[in-house]
């Protein structure tokens, strides 16, 4: 019999290697639960999270929490289908129609979860005939929607305009639908694409840009709308996909538009078709956290001012950290038993982080991930930098 197991070999020795130097599993840890936005009960400590994702705290948000209790109590916990079947309710209209007037478009998509949103975005927009263009950090929802589609993809050096626009040039004859995609805010380093850019380079090129905007949804932009917002492109790009599990606190993910096409991929994008639809609970408490999100525009701008003392802070610390302020800040070890040494210490003292290792980061290099939020305080922070310093010390970072 042949061992099914077998192909996890050079995963399964990487994985003892790590636990090995480890002293706690990193992909045990467990919030024991939230004590606030900000603060959570690990190994029975009070821990700062500064690894959430949880950039406006709204998954404490009271209003999302009494919309979801409300929500349950009168319509139940789930629905029990798909979209397209028993599966939508009123509620999942409501929001749809929400977010496409949020960001002034036609049309809106809402999935699952935001993996979903793009697997079934992507699969659903190109095929084998087709031709992808895709920031070669892009994140792993985008490369499995990628395999799905069956599409050719061709990958461009991270937010390099000059690069993608060379492969373009290659392509001129080819037949195909070309879509490019690009993030607003890059999950492991914080980096900020040139979507201004990519827009241009598209227009002249006749392809179509998609912009996942999860990191930066609800973070950058006057309102809210994302890194095209900030960079006032908006008008270029063809497709917004994004979450609700980050600055909205919640889950789910959507998809955005003003192409008329899209009616069709309601029946044909299996992402979409083929799982049971969201709560109610969770839409009505991602109705209420974008609630929350528009009448309180400070809080964007206090996750600004976080996003830049945590960043100076660790600076200043000694770190290696990003060129771009925002409220993704990741700090880079040389070598993953530094890394996870590093980690470990951190969380001793209080300090919770995002260990990310390769291959899931750019350059092979492993990162201390941070995230900040708006509901962070100042000493909050100071603390979490001092730690570092103090941890750094130690490592010799
Ligand atoms: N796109 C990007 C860029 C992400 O970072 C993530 C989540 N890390 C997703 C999509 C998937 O979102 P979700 O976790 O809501 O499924």
């Amino acid at each position: 019999m042949i061992d099914i197991f077998a192909k996890h070999a050079a995963l399964r020795t990487a994985y003892e290697g790590l636990t090995a130097v480890s002293p706690r599993n990193p992909f045990e840890v467990v919030i024991e639960r939230p004590l606030s936005a900000t603060v959570g009960l690990i190994e029975g400590r009070e821990t700062l999270l500064f690894g959430t994702n949880n950039y406006l705290g709204l998954s404490q948000s009271t209003r999302a929490v009494e919309a979801a209790v409300e929500t349950a109590r009168t319509m139940g916990v789930g629905t029990t289908g798909s979209r397209i079947a028993n599966g939508t309710f009123g509620l999942h209209q409501r929001l749809e129609k929400r977010l496409a007037s949020f960001f002034g478009r036609k049309h809106c998509m809402v999935f699952s979860t935001g993996y979903q949103a793009n697997l079934g975005t992507i699969s659903a927009l190109v095929n084998k005939d087709d031709v992808l263009l895709l920031d070669a950090d892009s994140h792993a929802s985008i490369y499995d929607g990628a395999k799905l589609s069956g599409a050719q993809v061709i990958r461009f050096r991270h937010n390099d305009p000059v690069d993608l626009e060379k492969r373009l040039a290659r392509l001129k004859d080819h037949p195909g639908a070309k879509l490019i995609i690009a993030e607003g805010i890059y999950s492991m380093t914080g980096n900020v694409a040139p979507l201004d850019k990519f827009v241009d380079i598209k227009t002249r090129h006749g392809a179509y840009l998609m912009a996942d905007e999860a990191h930066s949804f609800g973070v950058l932009g006057e309102n809210g709308r994302g890194v095209a917002e900030m960079q006032g492109c908006e008008d270029g790009i063809d497709f917004i996909v994004g979450t609700f599990s980050k600055s909205l606190g919640t889950v789910g993910g959507y998809c955005i538009t003003d192409h008329d096409g899209v009616d069709l991929m309601r029946l044909c994008s299996r992402p979409y078709m083929f799982t049971a639809s969201l709560p109610p609970e969770i839409i009505a408490a991602t109705l209420a956290a974008l609630d929350d999100m528009e009448a309180r525009p400070e809080l964007r701008v206090k996750l600004q001012e976080n996003a830049a003392r945590l960043h100076a802070g660790l600076k200043a610390a000694g770190l290696q950290t990003g060129e771009h302020v925002s409220p993704v800040v990741a700090v880079t070890l040389e070598n993953i038993p530094q890394a996870v040494g590093f980690w470990n210490a951190l969380l001793e003292n209080g300090v919770y982080v995002n260990l990310s290792l390769p291959p899931a980061t750019p350059d092979n290099r492993p990162l201390l991930r941070c995230s900040v939020m708006a509901a962070h305080s100042a000493e909050e922070i100071d603390k979490a930098t001092a730690v570092f310093k103090a941890v750094a010390e130690h490592f010799h970072a």
